[in-house]
């Protein structure tokens, strides 16, 4: 299986990305992790991509679409992949298009979750993250058992830098100027599920596997 999950930041595609991987065995993709692994690493991509994270933008497309590329090569994601996060414009869809045609397996279906800006804000604004498994909490919907330590393996939490107010709305503009065309493009393809995730996650995770009937291995 072969899927793209889109949605605003804060929609939840990486909690529902994860718990995807985990039910069907394929790898989940986060272009916001790898990323942020170079961002840490000080790699020349980390370098060049902080500057953009930091004001909630877009990554150039060529930057992205390589180290998309890049990671769909590795063996792991032979069996199918959940792409979380990519892509996010319609050239960066059309790249995956091409490499996916040219490997002969296209995309299964293309997940969009749907939420409010409100909802969006209040999620980002209470997400605190664990930077050694990378599960993610959330101090309103989802607290960890104790304050702000990860429940799987003692790490204290941490927040992201661009969860802050201002750039979270930087963010959602960013999304929504983006998505219309990128919408156009995967509903000409008749490749769209829409899932409602303004809900609590198990919620969510049910509709997820509703809107996917029919397309499991
Ligand atoms: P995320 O973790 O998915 O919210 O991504 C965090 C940030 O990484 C975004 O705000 C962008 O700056 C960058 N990013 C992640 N994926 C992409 C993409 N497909 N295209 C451009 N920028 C991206």
């Amino acid at each position: 299986m072969q899927l793209v999950l889109l949605g605003p930041p804060g929609a939840g595609k990486g909690t529902q990305a994860q718990r995807l991987s985990d039910r069907y065995g394929i790898p989940q993709i986060s272009t916001g992790d790898i990323l942020r692994e170079h961002v840490q690493e000080g790699t020349m991509l980390g370098i060049k991509a902080r500057a953009y994270m930091d004001r909630g933008e877009y990554v150039p497309d060529d930057v992205m679409v390589e180290m998309v590329m890049d990671r769909l090569d590795n063996p792991d994601a032979d069996g199918g992949f959940i792409l979380d996060g990519f892509p996010r414009t319609v050239p960066q869809a059309h790249a995956l298009e091409r490499a996916l045609e040219r490997a002969a397996r296209p995309l299964s279906a293309v997940v969009k979750f749907d939420i409010s800006d409100d909802m969006a804000v209040r999620r980002l604004s209470n997400r605190w993250g664990c930077p050694l498994c990378k599960r993610t909490y959330n101090l309103e919907f989802k607290p960890p058992a104790q304050d702000k330590v990860c429940d799987a393996d003692g790490t204290g939490l941490e927040r992201r830098a661009d969860d802050e107010e201002l750039t979270v709305r930087r963010r959602l503009a960013v999304y929504s100027e983006q998505m219309a065309p990128l919408e156009r493009f995967y509903e000409e393809r008749g490749l769209f599920r829409d899932v409602d995730a303004q809900a609590l996650e198990e919620l969510v995770a049910t509709r997820t596997i509703e809107a996917l009937k029919g397309l499991e291995p």
